[in-house]
Formats: C-alpha cells, sequence, structure tokens
C-alpha cells in the first residue's frame, strides 16, 4: 500500500484564506480589527523566530499584531504586569505567552492570569481543564493538537472506535490531542519514554500522533497496515546536499511507513503549517466571541 498524503501546507493555506476573509467582513462592517498580542521573554532564537512568524501571519491575513519583548532577567512581576495589561486592552484579542520563558518565571502562575477569552493558545488551567472533561467545552483548543485532529477530519479518517495512539505526553501536544481524541471517541493509549513495547503499542493504531522529539524513530514495520500517521515531530539531520546544512524529520520513518499506512502527513508540510492556522483561527474566534 501508498498513502495518501495528507497535505498540510494546502489544508493550512485555506484555513487562512477563511480566516482573512472573515477578519477582511469584520473590519469592512466597523468592527475592531483581530489582533494578536505576542509576549516573548529572553532572546531565545527559535523562540524569537516563532514570534516573528506569527506576527508576520497576522499581516497577511489583515490582522493586527503587537508583540511585547521583555529582557531575559524580567522579574516575575514584570512579566504579570504586561500580561494583565494586554488582559484589559480593549484593541487586543488574543494573547500567546512564548514558552519555555526563563528559569526564573513560573510560567503556570503567567497562564493562569491570562484572560480566559483571550487565550488563543489554550494552555490556561481554565482551558486545559474545559478539555479534559466531559460535555465541557473549552473556548480555545491548544493550536497543534487542534491541527492534527483537524488533518484527521479534512482527510476523512474516522475518529470514532478508532484505536488511537499518541506518542508523548507533553502539555502542548501529547497530552491535549490525547484527550480530543478522547472527546471524538476515540479509544486512546498515551505512551511516553516509560512506556514498555512502543513497538506493540503502535501496531495496534488505526490512529497514530507521534510527537516525541526523536529522529524517524517509529519505523515502518511498527505501523499497521491502513493507519493514519500524523508526525508532529520536528528534528534537523545534517545533509550536505542543502544550503542550510541540514533538513528537517519526522518523529517517524517517513519512506518506510508510508508504504504501508493509509494516510500520512510529511515533514515538512504537515502538522507545522497547521499550528499557525490554527493560532490565526484561534484568535479571530477571540474576536468573534469579545465582539460578537
Ligand atoms: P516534549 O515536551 O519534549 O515531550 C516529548 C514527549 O515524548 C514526552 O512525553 C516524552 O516522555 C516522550 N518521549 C521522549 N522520548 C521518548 C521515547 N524514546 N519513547 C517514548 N516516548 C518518548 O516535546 P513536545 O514539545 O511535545 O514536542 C514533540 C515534537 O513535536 C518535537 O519534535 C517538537 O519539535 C515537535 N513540535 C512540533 C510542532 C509543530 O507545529 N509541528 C509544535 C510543537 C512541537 P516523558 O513524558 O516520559 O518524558
Amino acid at each position: 500500500m501508498t498513502a495518501q498524503i495528507i497535505d498540510g501546507k494546502a489544508i493550512a493555506q485555506s484555513i487562512r484564506a477563511e480566516v482573512a476573509a472573515e477578519v477582511a467582513n469584520r473590519t469592512a462592517a466597523g468592527k475592531l480589527k483581530p489582533t494578536l498580542a505576542t509576549v516573548l521573554v529572553g532572546d531565545r532564537a527559535d523562540s524569537a523566530a516563532y514570534v516573528s512568524s506569527k506576527g508576520k501571519a497576522c499581516m497577511e491575513l489583515g490582522m493586527g499584531s503587537i508583540s511585547e519583548h521583555l529582557p531575559a532577567d524580567s522579574t516575575q512581576a514584570q512579566v504579570e504586569e504586561v500580561v494583565i495589561r494586554l488582559n484589559a486592552d480593549p484593541k487586543v484579542s488574543g494573547i500567546l505567552v512564548q514558552l519555555p520563558m526563563p528559569a526564573q518565571i513560573d510560567e503556570e502562575r503567567v497562564l493562569s492570569l491570562l484572560n480566559i477569552e483571550k487565550d488563543v493558545d489554550g494552555f490556561s488551567p481554565v482551558n486545559i481543564g474545559r478539555l479534559a472533561q466531559k460535555g465541557r467545552q473549552p473556548l480555545f483548543v491548544p493550536c497543534t493538537p487542534y491541527g492534527c485532529i483537524y488533518l484527521l477530519e479534512q482527510a476523512g479518517v474516522k475518529i470514532e472506535g478508532a484505536n488511537a495512539v499518541v506518542l508523548g505526553r507533553s502539555n502542548i501536544v501529547g497530552l491535549p490531542a490525547a484527550l480530543l481524541l478522547i472527546s471524538r471517541n476515540a479509544t486512546v493509549t498515551v505512551c511516553h519514554s516509560r512506556t514498555r513495547d512502543l513497538p506493540g503499542m503502535v501496531c495496534q493504531a488505526d490512529i497514530l500522533i507521534a510527537a516525541i522529539g526523536k529522529t524517524e524513530m517509529v519505523r515502518g514495520d511498527w505501523i499497521k497496515p491502513g493507519a493514519a500517521v500524523i508526525d508532529v515531530g520536528i528534528n534537523s539531520v545534517p545533509d550536505a546536499t542543502k544550503k542550510s546544512g541540514y533538513r528537517l524529520v519526522g518523529d517517524v520513518n517517513f519512506d518506510e511507513a508510508s508504504q504501508i499506512a493509509g494516510w500520512i502527513t510529511p515533514v515538512p508540510g504537515g502538522v507545522g503549517p497547521m499550528t499557525i492556522a490554527m493560532l490565526m483561527k484561534n484568535t479571530l474566534r477571540a474576536a468573534q466571541i469579545q465582539q460578537p
């Protein structure tokens, strides 16, 4: 079998086009421009790059963006003050606190301050708590797992009743992905670094979401024939043929798995573009909640 490739880039592009059209409708109707505020503390190059790509996406979709950049030695009180100010600012629809923050900052306390109506990353305790409880709806679903589920739905993969295996239990990907699959009536197994017999777990999966950050660890012979494979991992490997000297690969060995799976996401071009698209969708939703 040769798997159907789930084209995250194209699907993300269609979400962005829908968001841009709705943003244009709202601004033409005299409503506030949906605006994302990012809070970056410190000088991590990867975090700065993520924040800048989020600002760029806002601009491309006709949305506003505000960037708050604090020095690496900021105090807890200084970071909290920024969040409190953005919470109170009616021009700000959504707030994204870029993680990780420097060690002296208590991230959980910062996230718990976020106005739930502006928590477009969906990481505040209230949003995660609602996601975890049966019959409750979070206002915002964390962007990367939201993107994973959206890709499965767009590809026409049946989630209800499926055996789903999630590799990884991080707060930002694995855990919320598992909660979303449960809410859609999959039977979910969550695996992590202490799981015994990972291949034995993975081979039972009709749906596999891999989010462990280990280069091509999942091999083709772990995959159940016909399974849907969503590869969240982003790992760089040396590649002398590239100008940059490296290329990106996932947590799944794509060449092997694509011979066995029914559907598979590539890396890059799978889950990656969905994360920002879902953030834009969540920011628009925040604006719609605040100003119907
Ligand atoms: P993380 O916080 O480091 O969590 C990794 C998870 O994988 C942990 O639960 C860990 O288990 C588990 N794990 C690590 N090694 C394992 C092994 N050998 N066997 C089984 N489980 C193992 O990572 P993350 O933030 O969730 O990110 C995961 C990957 O997704 C990374 O490659 C990251 O770059 C990528 N990512 C991509 C996007 C995107 O937009 N596409 C967004 C976010 C993250 P323990 O809990 O036991 O430690």
